[in-house]
C-alpha cells in the first residue's frame, strides 16, 4: 500500500549534472520536505555533484544537514537571538538581516560565519541599503562570507540584482561573494559580465531538483474498489453518488499532501450557476481529484482522508484492479511519499 515517487535516476541525475555544470558557484537549496525527495537524499546527491555548500531553510533543518553533508551549510532564515535550538558549528553560515541581531551574534559567538542579506522587493527579510553602514559597524569579529539577495519569481530581476550589486560595491561590506536567488541563466551571465569582480553564487532548489519532471512519476496503489449504484451513500459524509460506477479507495490522503485546498462547500450563486451551465459533477459540489484513471482526472467521492482517498469512477471507465497503481498529480513541495524509489 503505497503513495510513491518513482525516479528515473539516470535521467534525473543527468539533469542535475547539466545544471550544476552550467551554473558555476551553484548552492543547492535543500529545505522543507526536500522537494518531495526528502532532505537526506538530496544532501547525498549534492555531495555527489561535488558542490562545496548547500542551503537549508531553517535551524531545525541544520543538524540533519550537517550529518548528511560534509561541506558548508548555510541557513536561509535569518538568525535570531530567540532561536533556542541553534547549533554552532564551524561549517554553519548564518544569515543576518537586522543590526540588533548582528550585535547579539557578535557578542555571543564572535567567530561565526555570516551572510549579510539585503531587503529586496520581496520584502521578506534583510537590510535596507541605507542600513548597511550600521550593519558593518556592528560586525565585530564575525566573518562575512557573502552578501545575499532573494528576488521575486516574476522574472525581470536583472535591474534589481544590478542595483544591489552596486549598493554592495558602494558599501563597506567586505565581500565580493554575491548570493542570488531566482535569476535566469541570461541574467546571471549579464551580472557576471558587468561585475566581473563579483563571485556570483546562485541558490537554486526547484529548478535543480524539479527541473526535469519527465524523470519523475508519482504512483498510488488502488487499495480497494466497490461497485456503486446511483444514489448509494458512501463515506464519512454519506454523500449520495451521482451515477452508477465504482468507488476506488486509493493510497494517498491529507497526510501525503493530497487535497489541501478546501473542498467546495457552497460556492456562490454565480459560480454555482456557471457550474450548472457546464453540467457535470462540479455542479453537484464534487471536487476534481489529482488521480488519473483510464486517461482522465477523476472526482473525489468525498474529501481525502488521512491515508487514502475515495474516488468516484463512472461505469463507462475501465476499472483498475486492487493492487494496480494509478498516476497522481502532486505539488512536490507539499507532497510526502511513503517511498521514494530510484530506479
Ligand atoms: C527557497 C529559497 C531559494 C530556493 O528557491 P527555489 O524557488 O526552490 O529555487 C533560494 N533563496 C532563498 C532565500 C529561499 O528561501
Amino acid at each position: 500500500m503505497s503513495f510513491e515517487l518513482r525516479v528515473d535516476a539516470e535521467r534525473w541525475r543527468r539533469g542535475l549534472r547539466a545544471l550544476t555544470e552550467s551554473t558555476p558557484g551553484i548552492v543547492p537549496v535543500i529545505k522543507g520536505n526536500g522537494y518531495g525527495f526528502g532532505r537526506d537524499l538530496l544532501a547525498a546527491e549534492a555531495a555527489d555533484l561535488g558542490v562545496g555548500s548547500i542551503a537549508v531553510g531553517t535551524y531545525a533543518e541544520v543538524p540533519g544537514a550537517l550529518k548528511a553533508f560534509a561541506g558548508d551549510v548555510m541557513v536561509l532564515s535569518p538568525w535570531r537571538p530567540f532561536d533556542g535550538d541553534v547549533v554552532y558549528d564551524k561549517r554553519l553560515i548564518h544569515t543576518l538581516g537586522r543590526v540588533d541581531d548582528i550585535a547579539a551574534l557578535a557578542a555571543d559567538h564572535a567567530d561565526s560565519r555570516v551572510i549579510i542579506e539585503g531587503e529586496t522587493s520581496m520584502a521578506r527579510h534583510g537590510f535596507d541599503r541605507h542600513e548597511l553602514a550600521a550593519a558593518v559597524e556592528a560586525l565585530g569579529d564575525l566573518k562575512v562570507e557573502g552578501f545575499a539577495i532573494h528576488l521575486p519569481m516574476t522574472g525581470h530581476n536583472l535591474a534589481e540584482a544590478e542595483s544591489w550589486a552596486a549598493a554592495l560595491a558602494a558599501s563597506q561590506v567586505e565581500t565580493t561573494t554575491f548570493f542570488v536567488s531566482h535569476l535566469t541563466p541570461d541574467e546571471l551571465a549579464t551580472i557576471r559580465e558587468r561585475r566581473p569582480h563579483l563571485d556570483v553564487r546562485p541558490r537554486i532548489g526547484t529548478t535543480l531538483w524539479l527541473g526535469d519532471l519527465g524523470a519523475l512519476s508519482v504512483r498510488a496503489t488502488v487499495l480497494d474498489r466497490h461497485q456503486l449504484a446511483r444514489g448509494e451513500r458512501v463515506g464519512y459524509r454519506q454523500r449520495s453518488m451521482p451515477r452508477d460506477g465504482h468507488l476506488l479507495i486509493i493510497a494517498g490522503g491529507t497526510s501525503h499532501g493530497i487535497g489541501l485546498e478546501a473542498p467546495k462547500a457552497s460556492a456562490g450563486a454565480i459560480q454555482r450557476g456557471k457550474s450548472l451551465a457546464k453540467g457535470g459533477l462540479e455542479a453537484a459540489g464534487f471536487s476534481l481529484s489529482p488521480f488519473t484513471i483510464d486517461g482522465k482526472q477523476r472526482w473525489f467521492a468525498e474529501p481525502p482522508h488521512m491515508q487514502a482517498s475515495m474516488v468516484f469512477l463512472p461505469a463507462s471507465a475501465a476499472v483498475p484492479e486492487v493492487g494496480d497503481t494509478v498516476e497522481v498529480a502532486v505539488r512536490f513541495t507539499t507532497a510526502t511519499f511513503d517511498a521514494v524509489v530510484l530506479a
